[in-house]
């Protein structure tokens, strides 16, 4: 799904199949995703203070509207438990500018002299392990994963960081990458300044040596996508020599992670580079590194002037144009660190029980659909198909909230310290590491990140497992009194799309038991390549915005989970018609319902940086690229040679 999102309100919602049909089909039949939502588009102007409009602002709206009404309740009680006062301490803390102001940069000033007195490069690598344990990010980092070999089990995974902008943008030398990399050392000049660094053009300088050598050396965003070559098993001896220079067993002991167990090293080649250059990169730049990271990492929880410089880099960077109101950053950023505690607290008061049966009703005639596409199916063999009917029955899901939820106990926070509480965090963070290891099996009742009240939802290849978070469970997604296209077209496609991604370019590389093994026959594996190629051709085809190109090898798995997904919800919706039903206005119904929860009016430098980024098409390219592809579209819009969205039944693809 996309992160970025919004939602429109229920009276809009409630009326959609009804203004849904065909008056404008010669509309339809040039730009479908235009013809469907230009006049809500041009109708509705992007706020100052966001980055777009959309299904998805609307989500975030309501979730600001509750989360806001809970933090006043919370504020009102006399008596509040103790999840509840950690919420409204933290909220607290955050919101306390002027106590924030009074401390400006003095909270992270210790971290700068002890970085100041390191000596040589054993004591920098020391010192480097004590940063990443306090959550500031360093050249690399190692935490447990699900095993992608064994999905029962932990790995410990290595993985390059400590570099702030995509590699690409360090590399290229085009205009557009210059005033990237313009923008974000003016930031840095801002935010080193507040801090009272003595050479700041110096300190930018250093920063940036390491961070162009690393990204040198590193994967770009596609790579790290791709879990073939991301997934190299290792154990410590090997990857302890190949970072004989960061001495590696300090790191671990510090972390809590044991040398005996499995490691799987992201990227070799970068790690072995690091280590090379470890050495070479004298200390006094590592120093302003280092100090430039740590800043970084803190600046967000620092005084207002920290908050105002970033704000300017997000101008610059053709972002929101002005500060949402203190309240709302204060409830995002206590929903965001307290994630699972304030989800708890959020989903008692917003989420009603009684949807989840109707939601299950719509998932299982989705896996039913599924399971008679897989069947009918013409391009896998009896082999293939039996393995992903097995994925399929073995699949695992959870609707809006987790069974089992994190104990908090151990949180402590604080209502006038800000940085205590963003420490606490990270220690918190550690815990749950600890736990995890000492446990040894892999508890798939927990979920890792995205606590339910985000508007999100997604599919897990390593455990097989799909996931509906409550706060998508909205409409126009979900309306227990919406009619059967809207909700078919909404959830019933959201959950199709998540189950596609059991066999995306990823997914096919995962078992039902979410274990890292081939279940496809030759055959069937090169055809499915051939699929992909084709798809992937169709989206580099695709304008952003003028002369900007969709990266179709990064959005890949995303275009065949929105296609799947809208292959199986539409058919999933046919079977819930009657006999005498109209099937034709049906499909009409379902598409337009489809575009319409995609609406979205989104600032062009946004859409631009999302392409450089997110594995997510933009919203227009998600309808279009996916209609084209389905017969049914044009059978319903009476799509001809000529039109804008016809693409001739060769070039098109279908995946179920
Ligand atoms: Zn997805």
């Amino acid at each position: 799904m996309k992160k970025n999102r919004l939602i429109f309100p229920l009276l809009v919602a409630a009326t959609l199949s009804l203004t849904a049909t065909d008056n404008n089909t010669t509309g339809y039949k040039e730009n479908f995703y235009k013809a469907v939502n230009q006049p809500w588009i041009s109708a509705h102007k992007i706020a100052d203070d966001k980055n777009q409009v959309s299904t998805f602002t609307h989500l975030d709206d309501l979730f600001v509207k509750n989360g806001l009404a809970l933090i006043e309740k919370i504020k009102k009680k006399k008596q509040r438990s103790v999840e509840e006062q950690k919420v409204l301490d933290y909220y607290t803390a955050f919101s306390d500018m002027k106590g924030r102001n009074a401390k400006c940069v003095t909270p992270i000033e210790p971290i700068f002299k002890r970085i100041d007195a390191i000596k040589d490069h054993k004591e920098l690598a020391h010192l480097m392990a004590d940063l990443a344990y306090e959550g500031t990010p360093i050249p690399y980092g190692f935490g447990p994963v699900t095993d992608r070999e064994d999905a029962t089990r932990y790995v410990i995974l290595g993985m390059m960081d400590g570099m702030t902008l995509p590699k690409k943008f360090y590399e290229d030398n085009s205009t557009a990458s210059q005033k990237k990399i313009g923008n974000y050392t003016d930031y840095l000049r801002d935010i080193l300044t507040l801090a009272r660094m003595d050479d700041v053009n110096r300190t930018v300088e250093n920063d940036m040596k390491v961070e162009r050598l690393l990204a040198s050396h590193s994967l770009s965003v596609t790579q790290l996508h791709d879990v073939k070559l991301t997934n190299n098993p290792s154990d410590f001896k090997s990857v302890e020599k190949m970072l004989s220079n960061l001495d590696i067993a300090y790191y671990f002991k510090k972390m809590g992670l044991p040398q005996t167990m499995k490691l799987n090293i992201a990227s070799p080649d970068y790690f072995r580079a690091l280590n090379e250059n470890f050495k070479k990169v004298p200390l006094p730049v590592w120093k302003d590194y280092l100090k430039t990271e740590v800043l970084g990492a803190y600046a967000g929880s620092l005084s207002e002037p920290f908050i105002e410089a970033a704000q300017r880099y997000n101008i610059k960077e053709g972002q929101a144009t002005k500060l949402e109101p203190l309240e709302i950053r204060a409830l995002r950023n206590t929903s965001a660190a307290l994630s699972f505690l304030f989800g708890k607290l959020y989903v008692d008061a917003y989420f009603d029980d009684a949807d989840k049966a109707k939601i299950e009703k719509i998932l299982h005639s989705i896996l039913d659909t599924y399971r008679t596409a897989i069947k009918e199916s013409d391009r896998l063999a009896p082999s293939t198909k039996k393995a992903a009917l097995e994925k399929l029955d073995k699949m695992a899901f959870n609707i809006a909230y987790p069974n089992k939820w994190r104990d908090y106990t151990p949180l402590k926070v604080k209502s006038d310290d800000l940085i205590y509480n963003v420490r606490e965090l990270v220690k918190f963070g550690h815990l749950l590491t600890a736990e995890k290891i000492k446990k040894g099996k892999v508890d798939k009742e927990m979920w890792e990140s995205s606590p339910p009240q985000e508007a999100n939802a997604f599919y897990s290849p390593n455990s097989n497992k799909f996931i509906l978070l409550a706060g998508i469970l909205h409409a126009p997604i979900f309306d227990a009194n919406a009619t059967d296209a809207a909700n078919y077209g909404g959830i019933g496609l959201v959950i199709a799309h998540e189950i596609g991604h059991a066999f995306d370019n990823s997914g096919a590389m995962f078992d039902g038991d979410g274990n890292m093994k081939n279940w496809w026959t030759k055959e069937d594996y090169a055809a499915f390549e051939k699929l992909k190629q084709k798809l992937i051709a169709q989206a580099n085809r695709y304008e952003v915005i003028s002369g900007v190109h969709a990266n179709g090898a990064l959005e890949i798995g995303e275009i065949i989970a929105d296609l799947s997904g809208a292959e199986i919800a539409l058919r999933a919706y046919l079977s819930t018609l009657d006999k005498s039903a109209d099937k034709n206005k049906g499909m009409r119904d379902f598409f337009i319902q489809y575009a319409k929860v995609w609406k979205a009016n989104t600032r062009p430098q946004v859409l631009v940086m999302y392409n450089d980024t997110d594995g997510h098409p933009a919203s227009e390219y998600r309808i279009n690229g996916t209609v084209k592809n389905m017969d049914a579209f044009y059978e319903a819009f009476g799509v001809k040679e000529g039109d804008g969205m016809y693409l001739p039944p060769g070039k098109r693809v279908e995946i179920w």
